[in-house]
């Protein structure tokens, strides 16, 4: 987790980006080692460690330097030159791996041989169709990679501040930008590095979409024009036909598919540009040439009804291909005999690339544009939820991030998450399974860390804490009802309700309390029960007993209604409620039941691991 103290006392601070490929894990981790190790060396200063973390779609790294060495020139060049030399290994194993990756699989080999078969059983087949769609498609895996490598190569940004000259300098591609501040009264531009980096990674992708465009409008057009054609030809195989126009529906389906994520990409590049264009806008100081240099200039509205105009064309061309099913049970078909043929060798091999361009920048569609990490998290400082009164605030998370990464799947469970938990007050936070409500309150208790950004208990951010530290404050101040927080079954219902105060050393009047907590929550009679015998409905008041026996400060609740009926849910509630009024501890309760809204003071909506509302 990058961690970027603002009241540290360093004079030098060096930051870089680079894109990644988030499939390649272990390059990543390669790179991340060799990056640790480079500014470890380069900065030698052992109390400053640097940083490298990988998020979203970058490797970011820090380091900090109190020596004064890389006001030289000579040692802040080799430094330089050393990342670029590492990033560009990283850049050329990239592009190897694109290279495997992109090879077609045996589906696609046998799909490619039965269009070939039924080309050739039709007239005015070229010579050896196979050997052209394998051709056409190593010129399109060429195309893909050079234009990987240009996306690649030109977005990695290094970025300098010399606080004791009051200097930054950022380093884009090859251009060097300076911006000389007074120290006093104005800040560095580092709070724009992150929307400085993803801005200038959308320009050259943005680019590479607007060749993508052109290439299927063209070639678009011949399709659908080969395959509404009105020569009849007969079909001397219609199984092999209609197999073969299976095939084209099939692929069909998958690239609209693909360009729908590309639309959802490019809206979100949008996003992350107005955000970050407002970012730069605050660095007055870097001139016009900045602010040209990650301009793309595109009409990114436009981009995308031509595509969505693509994705209309394509669904016409899908009806085109089912009328010709219906036509091989005839045994003729109508079509246009003049380009049939480099239309049906052309459609897969243009809805190939547009599948691999939609899944390599996979990631962007989760880039957030609002919490884009940590840098616009310091810039937000000020922003209406710091203002808050502190005093009151128990826990404060700010810009959290979670990643998850089954098999090679990639799982964005939070995407920069801002949440203040009061004293004494109630907070549901609703939103559909997998918005990433669980991992929110993972992190709020400590019982997970986030990639990127902070939770702070009281001020004091939890990653600072040491474990016996962060044990001690969950177990005297938090309290718990989930799912996982079996009972213990060896215990009665009653001392399972003790044991946390045991536990914390918290036992005056430990017996009022359990009994009390036990009648409120209608369980007195189950006392000296064995948990093992109870409903899961009873056991679940039995686990909020206990999280409640220490009157934390503050309980989380992960759907603590699910196991009850809806009267018994109502209950628990209330008693909430009564709990939070009368004793001042703070509920965050998670829940998809919309009924728990009138019982909070605040309700949160969660969606796509971000809160929206
Ligand atoms: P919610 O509580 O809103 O249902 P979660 O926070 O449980 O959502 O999950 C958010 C997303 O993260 C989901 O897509 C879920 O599958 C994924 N996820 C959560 N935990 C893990 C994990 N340990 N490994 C992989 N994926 C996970």
């Amino acid at each position: 987790m990058i961690q970027m103290g603002n009241n540290l006392d360093w004079n030098t601070d060096l930051q870089v980006g680079f894109l990644i490929d988030k499939l390649d894990h272990f390059g990543n981790d390669k790179l991340q080692k060799k990056l640790r190790k480079l500014l470890k060396k380069k900065f030698n200063d052992k109390k400053m460690r640097p940083e490298v973390v990988e998020f979203n779609t970058f490797i970011l790294a820090k380091a900090h330097c109190n020596n004064g060495d890389f006001d030289k020139s000579e040692s802040r060049i080799t430094t330089e030159k050393n990342l670029h030399s590492l990033y560009q290994d990283y850049v050329k194993r990239s592009s190897k791996l694109l290279r495997s990756r992109t090879k077609r699989n045996r589906s696609e080999i046998e799909s490619h041989g039965i269009l070939e078969k039924f080309l050739t059983s039709i007239p005015k087949c070229p010579d050896n169709p196979g050997h052209i769609i394998s051709e056409e498609n190593r010129k399109m895996i060429d195309f893909i990679e050079k234009s990987f490598l240009h996306i690649i190569e030109r977005s990695w940004i290094i970025f300098w501040a010399f606080k004791q000259k009051g200097e930054d300098r950022i380093i884009i591609q090859n251009e060097i930008f300076h911006r000389n501040y007074d120290r006093k009264s104005s800040s560095s531009a580092l709070h724009a590095f992150d929307e400085l980096l993803i801005l200038n990674f959308t320009r050259p992708l943005l680019k590479s979409f607007d060749h993508l465009l052109q290439n299927i409008n063209n070639r678009v057009e011949n399709i659908e024009d080969a395959f509404k054609g009105s020569i009849k030809i007969g079909i001397t195989n219609p199984e092999l036909a209609s197999e073969a126009f299976g095939i084209l529906i099939g692929e069909l389906v998958g690239g609209i598919d693909a360009i729908h994520t590309i639309i959802r990409q490019i809206t979100r590049i949008e996003e992350i540009q107005n955000s970050a264009k407002q970012e730069i806008l605050i660095l007055n100081g870097f001139g016009e040439e900045i602010r040209k240099t990650v301009n793309n200039g595109r009409n990114l509205q436009e981009m995308k009804s031509k595509f969505q105009g693509i994705i209309t064309t394509l669904k016409n061309l899908q009806i085109s291909i089912r009328e010709l099913i219906n036509q091989t049970k005839e045994g003729n078909i109508e079509i246009n005999l003049d380009n049939f043929h480099s239309a049906v060798i052309a459609l897969p091999i243009q809805l190939r690339e547009v599948k691999i361009w939609a899944d390599r920048f996979m990631d962007i569609a989760f880039l957030s544009p609002e919490s884009g990490g940590e840098l616009s998290m310091l810039s937000k400082e000020y922003s209406s939820l710091d203002q808050e009164h502190d005093e009151d605030i128990i826990i404060k998370a700010r810009g959290l991030h979670k990643t998850y990464r089954p098999s090679t799947s990639t799982v964005y469970a939070l995407r920069g998450a801002n949440l203040n938990v009061r004293e004494g007050e109630f907070l549901a936070i609703l939103g559909p399974s997998g918005s990433g409500k669980t991992t929110l309150i993972n992190m709020m208790a400590g019982l997970d860390m986030p990639d990127r950004g902070q939770v702070y208990l009281r001020g004091k951010a939890i990653s600072s804490m040491s474990d016996n530290e962060l044990s001690e404050y969950r177990r005297n101040h938090i309290g718990f009802v989930f799912q996982s927080y079996l009972l213990d079954p060896r215990l009665s219902v009653y001392e399972n309700v003790a044991l946390p105060a045991k536990m914390a050393g918290k036992t005056e009047n430990l017996q009022t309390r359990v009994v009390e907590l036990l009648d409120n929550l209608g369980l007195k009679e189950y006392a000296n029960q064995d948990p093992t015998k109870l409903s899961g409905g009873q056991l679940q008041r039995v686990i909020i007993a206990r999280s409640c026996i220490n009157f934390p400060h503050v309980v989380f609740a992960d759907e603590p209604t699910g196991d009850l009926d809806s009267e018994t849910g109502k209950q628990v509630l209330l008693y909430f409620r009564k709990l939070c009024d009368e004793k001042g501890i703070a509920f965050v309760v998670v829940t998809h039941d919309q009924e728990m809204s009138s019982f909070a003071d605040r309700v949160f909506r969660m969606k796509d691991g971000q809160i929206v509302g």
